[in-house]
């Protein structure tokens, strides 16, 4: 299965990709996760990105590209992937399809604004390996440590309210279009996240008839 993520910040695309991931036995490809970890190791691409992601942007759609697709290449992801955060933009959608790797499906997890705002000022992620929590919808049962790693839970640069809101504003205005391009290709499914993180999981297999 080669599957994309589509839908605002805080969705809940980065739970919703790890538990796919272990059920369909494919990896996650993260946008998001990749950048923050060249920010963390302070590489060329780390520096380039940060002051894009601190205040919410996106971060030039050439250099996004250029990482995705040098991931895309290796040898894991012939027997499938899930792309979370990346495309972001129609011209990332153009160039993913100019690789003429074929997509099966993109699943589109839709949230109201408000939500959106309740979820990012909750969340956390282990600064060690990157995975996700929620100090309400997803808890670590070890409290302020990674139940993966051990890792320290910290809250992202990014989850601050004056970047929500551009990240807010920057998906409806730059990312939520996608939907039209994948919509004309009939591969475009839409789930609801709800309030449980089960009931989301939920809708998600339902849409992606893996029930
Ligand atoms: P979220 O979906 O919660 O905004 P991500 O981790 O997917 O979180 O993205 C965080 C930030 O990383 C974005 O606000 C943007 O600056 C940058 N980023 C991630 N993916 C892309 C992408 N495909 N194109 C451009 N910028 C990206
Ligand atoms: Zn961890």
């Amino acid at each position: 299965m080669k599957l994309i993520l589509l839908g605002p910040p805080g969705a809940g695309k980065g739970t919703q990709a790890e538990i796919l991931s272990k059920r369909l036995g494919i990896d996650t490809i993260s946008t998001g996760v990749m950048l923050r970890t060249a920010i963390r190791e302070k590489t060329e691409l780390g520096k380039l990105a940060q002051s894009y992601m601190n205040e919410g942007k996106l971060v030039p759609d050439e250099v996004v590209v250029g990482i995705v697709k040098e991931r895309l290449q290796q040898e894991d992801c012939k027997k499938g992937f899930i792309l979370d955060g990346f495309p972001r933009t129609t011209a990332q959608a153009q160039a993913l399809t100019e690789t003429g790797i074929e997509i099966d499906k993109v699943l589109s997890l839709e949230v109201s604004d408000e939500t959106i705002i309740e979820r990012l000022s909750g969340r956390r992620e282990c600064k060690e390996c990157g995975t996700p929590y929620h100090v309400v919808y997803k808890p670590s049962s070890k409290g302020d440590v990674c139940d993966v790693c051990g890792g320290k839970l910290i809250q992202r640069a990014d989850d601050n309210e004056e970047t929500v809101r551009n990240r807010i504003k920057v998906y409806h205005d730059q990312t939520e279009p996608i939907k039209e391009y994948y919509q004309k290709t009939g591969k475009l499914v839409i789930a609801y996240g709800k309030e449980e993180l089960e009931e989301t999981t939920k809708e998600v297999a339902h849409a992606l008839g893996l029930e």
